[in-house]
């Protein structure tokens, strides 16, 4: 199997390599009415290459975490330093070329285009990096060998299993050698055994130095981070 890309390149001038991941004092409110506090302040750290956990149950503030953590969204209240880039004083633009650069996403229901096959799909992912067709292909094509699917790639995404799917979007979201790489109800959509595929391949990732944060109501899904911290109405703990 081919390496997954790592990043190397974002270590600071004093030889520090900052956390992917430093929230502090981070809180989120909507104003309603009536109004919600879905986030009370949390600070938490995601050194390079941790593999977190986040669980909590439905309505505890995962969503609204995660959108936060993925600059889709913007604190209430703290400062968000994203491998070492203080996103909290940057605009929109810069947000979004960050956005681009730094983060993969993989959602619950795969997100996948149905039209266009499974090398397609990764390709598009690459559209922005100025990088030639050729290169971005061979990327693509590299992508789809690290997560076992380099047989698929001619296929479209409604002819394969849940667990081939979301190892599609996988695939998609590490193709542009992220930072980070955050997971929303990854396994949400799927039976024990294409679960397993999906968490297998995020232990492969992680051993590969990929930081992954995964979102998720499973307690056993959980279990399969490094660390684990638990969500309960807008409030982070650690779990021992
Ligand atoms: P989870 O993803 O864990 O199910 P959410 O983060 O979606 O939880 O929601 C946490 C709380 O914040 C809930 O009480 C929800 O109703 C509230 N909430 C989330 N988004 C908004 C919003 N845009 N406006 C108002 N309340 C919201
Ligand atoms: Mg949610």
């Amino acid at each position: 199997m081919t390496a997954a890309p790592v990043r190397e390149d974002a270590v600071v001038e004093d030889g520090e390599v900052p956390p992917v991941v430093d929230l502090r004092e981070v809180s989120r409110s909507f104003p309603g009415p009536p109004a919600v506090t879905a986030l009370h302040p949390v600070s938490l750290r995601v050194p390079r290459g941790e593999y977190l956990s986040i669980v909590g149950p439905s309505g505890s503030g995962k969503s609204t975490l995660l959108n936060l953590l993925g600059l889709l969204d913007r604190p209430s209240a703290g400062e968000y330093w994203l491998d070492g880039i203080p996103t909290h004083t940057v605009g929109e633009r810069q947000r979004t070329a960050l956005r681009g650069g730094l983060i993969g996403f993989v959602f619950q229901a795969f997100h996948l285009l149905p039209h266009r096959t499974v090398l397609e799909n990764v390709l598009l992912a690459t559209m922005y990096s100025g990088l030639p067709r050729e290169e971005r292909l061979h990327r693509a094509y590299a992508a789809l060998q690290r997560v076992g699917l380099e047989h698929r790639i001619g296929f479209r995404p409604t002819t394969l299993s849940g667990g081939e799917r979301q190892r599609v979007a996988v695939a998609r979201a590490v193709v542009t050698a992220p930072r980070l790489l955050l997971a929303d109800e990854p396994t949400g959509n799927l039976d024990t055994v294409t679960s397993g595929e999906v968490l297998d391949l995020f232990d492969e990732l992680h051993a590969d130095g990929l930081t992954l944060l995964v979102i998720t109501h499973d307690d056993a899904v959980a279990a399969r981070a490094q660390r684990r911290v638990r969500i309960t109405d807008g409030v982070l703990r650690e779990v021992p």
